[in-house]
């Protein structure tokens, strides 16, 4: 059994490391072992996987993960964290297979990872939990299953489906990727320091991508979401060159100009990115 952090070993490396946890990296670290247990239980990892762990920081989940046998390359923007955790890890489970890199997730690289990881399990930084999730999924396809532990607002909006108040671009671009579910609450209080919001846990599950554009795509929904109160006719006249011409697309690809972009699903989407291509009729 892998010997789990808790809260008297996190103040005492913290202590040691003289380190102040910062908000701009989302500095709050689990001191709970049964949390990070319950998030390895959920997370289904077994020795024959590689996780991807973006964020180890004082190695709370990196030894859950690893003691499930699992091999994990970790990605630690702050140096002094992620030159400490190889310490933790080889006094704590010195056969485990695990490596760090000091690096910011949003700039990870296919090619920086020769070795590709199948599995996503993070406790993400919260500022920018979205836009690592959809990095990491568009820049390593070998990324099948996630599991990640968010601000609660944010779980319920990648989670969200059509027609909720919440849906908008995360929920859109998760979706072209796979199926996300809010799977468990996290309360506040298993982290150090405190947050002022509560967590919840993600699991994500790869499906096979549509056939079309990803960009292109992807700028019909932010045009639809940027001024997500007007309807799609008036939203997308400058991403189609005029109301006229967003009118004669929507209504191509057979949707009432007079909708708004929350209750599209990613297929209608698709169909409109598509019909900018077609000649003006
Ligand atoms: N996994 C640890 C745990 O559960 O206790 C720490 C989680 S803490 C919420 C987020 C971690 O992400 C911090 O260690 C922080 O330094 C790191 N981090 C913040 N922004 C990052 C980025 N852009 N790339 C990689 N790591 C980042």
């Amino acid at each position: 059994m892998t010997a789990l952090l808790g809260p008297a070993e996190i103040r005492g490396l913290a202590a040691e490391l003289d380190i102040r946890p910062t908000k701009k990296l989302g500095q709050n670290f689990v001191h709970d072992p049964n949390t990070v247990r319950r998030i390895v239980d959920l997370s289904k990892v077994s020795d024959t996987d590689h996780v991807l762990e973006i964020g180890p920081g004082l190695g709370s989940l990196t030894l859950g993960l690893l003691g499930s046998g699992a091999r994990v390359t970790a990605i630690e923007i702050d140096p002094v964290l992620a030159t400490r955790l190889p310490v933790t890890i080889a006094e704590r489970a010195p056969e485990a297979r695990f490596t760090v890199r000091t690096q910011d997730a949003l700039k990870l690289a296919a090619a920086d990872l020769p070795d590709p990881p199948t599995h996503l399990v993070a406790n993400l930084p919260y500022n920018v939990a979205v836009p690592v999730v959809l990095h990491l999924l568009a820049e390593l396809p070998s990324l099948a299953h996630g599991l990640v532990m968010v601000q609660t607002e944010v779980a319920d909006r990648m989670a969200a489906g059509p027609g909720s108040r919440i849906y908008g671009v995360p929920s859109v671009k998760i979706a072209w990727y796979g199926t996300a579910r809010k799977v468990a609450p996290v309360p506040r209080a298993v982290f150090w320091p405190v947050p002022n919001v509560d967590s919840a846990l993600v699991s994500f599950e790869r499906a096979a991508e549509p056939a079309a554009d990803r960009g292109e795509v992807f700028a019909v929904v932010d045009a639809a979401f940027a001024q997500r109160r007007k309807t799609l006719r008036a939203a997308l006249s400058s991403w189609a060159g005029s109301g006229e011409r967003a009118e004669a697309i929507l209504r191509a690809a057979g949707i009432d100009p007079r909708t708004r972009g929350e209750q599209l699903e990613v297929r209608d989407f698709v169909r409109i990115a598509e019909g900018r291509a077609l000649p003006p009729s």
